[in-house]
């Protein structure tokens, strides 16, 4: 029988809203699309996720709120201190093809260390353009498989 792994924990920045994932988390990637920039004001997002029954919120439940963005897809932040953690997707169609069956969230707001790190930019075409990266993990156009050279 094997322990079920330890959560990995975050929050927001007035720790109103708080969450676990339960590893392993499923991916993580650096994300530089316009949408994540926008919404984090950050010049780029690292995202990581987990099926919803590995997500959990602990804290704030009523405090978190959800930005619809499109037909698809909701924005998660504190609605105390506005910050931005969670992103879902809630019906086809999207075009970029997010998961249903997983809550994706920035790993900015983890507090606990994360059991991978980041391995691929992701809509690297949409990168600030004075941003240099050299630490030698793929980029991705857009979500694709598609990686660009630099
Ligand atoms: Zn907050
Ligand atoms: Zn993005």
């Amino acid at each position: 029988m094997t322990a079920e792994p330890t959560p990995i924990r975050g929050r927001c920045l007035c720790a109103t809203v708080q969450f676990t994932l339960t590893p392993p988390t499923a991916f993580c990637a650096h994300c530089h699309c316009q949408s994540c920039r926008l919404s984090s004001g950050a010049a780029f997002v690292t995202w990581t996720g987990v099926p919803h029954d590995r997500f959990a919120i602990t804290a704030g439940q009523d405090r978190l709120r959800w930005y619809r963005s499109s037909d698809a897809i909701l924005w998660g932040f504190c609605g105390d201190c506005g910050s931005s953690m969670l992103y879902k997707a809630d019906r086809e169609g999207h075009h970029e093809s997010p998961k249903l069956d997983r809550m994706y969230v920035s790993v900015g707001s983890l507090i606990d260390p994360m059991d991978q790190p980041a391995k691929v930019h992701v809509s690297w075409e949409e990168r600030l353009p004075w941003l240099h990266v050299n630490d030698g993990l793929p980029k991705h156009r857009g979500k694709s498989d598609e990686v660009i050279a630099e």
